[in-house]
């Protein structure tokens, strides 16, 4: 190897595996021009957040707060502080391609919890400091969350549905190939009440925060349509059931509209993609508290993007059917006050791209800034049942905040490549002043 090329190698390595300065106990006073705290409220000009240990001590202007004189002063300036943001859809250990078909035959659980030490990293610089993983075709979520939380690696707070439950035959099951070759599925293949009860205990056995469902077809996988329900409503039950005796949610992958309103009303906490939504889905997710988690920029990058990137021809077909019904019925949905929480299927795009949801939630969906924010804060934590810790920047809560440059109440795509700085747990991960 040519000592440039080493240098370069160690360099990479080194700022991948830096483990930041240990929070200390002493106080930090964040100042910038203003804060928006996540819950909905209105934004507050020349604010002060203190800061001890990981706990978030004081939120106010510079005015209510008083700044301890021995206080380390982080001056963000013309900067926008917010909450850490939250994507309740990622797949930290999936890469852009075909759905992870060829990356469950091809690659190791190994290859896996590789790619999601790399990808936790670049989620976090993007200023995603919670995701939800929602699903990989092993258990390597579970070691990147645990990996993370020792302090062995950079990244997010990950809360992980390990693999996954999908039927045979269904989207989460590798097809199209010869009955002679065994094959694995991407999630693990679960048929009937009894296989789908065994399944969920025995995610939860391996470290599952949440179970996630293949309801209905999808998009990148072969052979199967993406509107049709896959698991019946019985199934959901049972299901649900008992990841709720194990005192976890169920997120239901859902695009066609009967799996959507038996899924809802089966009680997952979200129904995720929501494609086909229809007027009784809408009933029915709002009647049962269901969130939708829209994951909206993903069918652009598989229209736009997916040929280059490896997506196969059936996967482009089937997003550019349901593309125009996706933003529509996306679009009523929350107008007609479903509940949304922000999740964009990182890993069907580059991960990094996080943020690209809040442009389209705002121009195309009609949301509101300040909503669209709260969907990645306040409302994301509720949909993982962690509103007491993170969400929103308020007294007690885990200190995790990001600062942008610019206002992303005036122009929302600020969030896209504007996050300059990232505190988690009081640790500081970026600095770009
Ligand atoms: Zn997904």
């Amino acid at each position: 190897m040519k000592r440039v090329v080493k240098v370069i190698v160690f360099v990479f390595l080194s700022s991948l595996f830096a483990t930041p300065v240990v929070a200390q106990e002493r106080v930090s006073a964040i100042r910038a021009a203003r804060l928006i705290d996540g819950s909905g409220a209105p934004p507050i000009d020349d604010p002060v957040v203190l800061v001890r240990g990981d706990i978030i001590m004081a939120v106010g202007t510079a005015a209510d707060v008083s700044i301890p004189a021995d206080a380390q002063i982080i001056d963000l300036g013309h900067f926008t502080i917010l909450p850490g943001l939250i994507d309740c859809h990622v797949h930290i250990t999936g890469t852009p391609g075909d759905g992870g078909d060829t990356q469950a035959l091809r690659e190791t659980e190994g290859h896996g919890a590789i790619h999601g030490v790399v990808n936790a990293k670049i989620t976090l610089d993007t200023g995603f400091t919670t995701i939800r993983n929602t699903g990989s075709n092993s258990y390597g979520d579970v070691a990147v969350r645990d990996m993370i939380n020792a302090g062995v690696i950079p990244g997010p707070r990950i809360y992980v549905a390990t693999r996954g439950l999908g039927i045979t035959g269904g989207h989460a099951d590798i097809n199209g190939w010869s009955p002679h070759i065994d094959l694995p599925g991407y999630a693990e293949i679960a048929d009937g009440v009894d296989e789908v009860r065994k399944a969920v205990r025995r995610q939860v056995k391996y470290g599952a925060d949440l179970i996630k469902v293949t309801a209905t077809g999808g998009v990148l996988s072969a052979g199967d349509a993406v509107g049709a329900q896959q698991y019946s409503f019985e199934e959901l039950v049972a299901i649900v059931e008992e990841a709720n005796r194990a005192g976890i949610k169920v997120a239901a992958h859902a695009h066609g509209a009967s799996g959507i309103v038996d899924a809802a009303n089966a009680g997952v906490a979200s129904i995720e993609h929501g494609s086909l939504v229809d007027d009784a889905g809408i009933a029915a997710m709002k009647a049962n508290g269901t969130f939708m988690v829209p994951t909206l920029y993903a069918l652009d990058f598989i229209i736009d993007e997916g040929a280059e990137n490896g997506v196969p021809q059936y996967g482009i077909d089937k997003a550019i059917a349901i593309a125009d019904a996706q933003r529509r019925q996306l679009r009523r949905a929350y107008q007609e006050g479903v509940r949304f929480a922000y999740g964009t299927d990182a890993a069907v795009f580059p991960h990094g791209r996080n943020a690209r949801d809040f442009g389209i939630l705002v121009e195309e969906l009609g949301v509101p800034p300040l909503e669209a924010i709260k969907m990645a804060t306040a409302d994301a934590a509720e949909l993982i049942g962690i509103e007491d810790h993170v969400g929103t920047l308020m007294v007690n809560k885990w200190a995790d905040l990001i600062a942008v440059e610019g206002n992303p109440l005036e122009d929302i795509r600020v969030l896209e490549d504007g996050v300059r700085f990232v505190m988690k747990g009081g640790v500081v991960y970026k600095d770009n002043r």
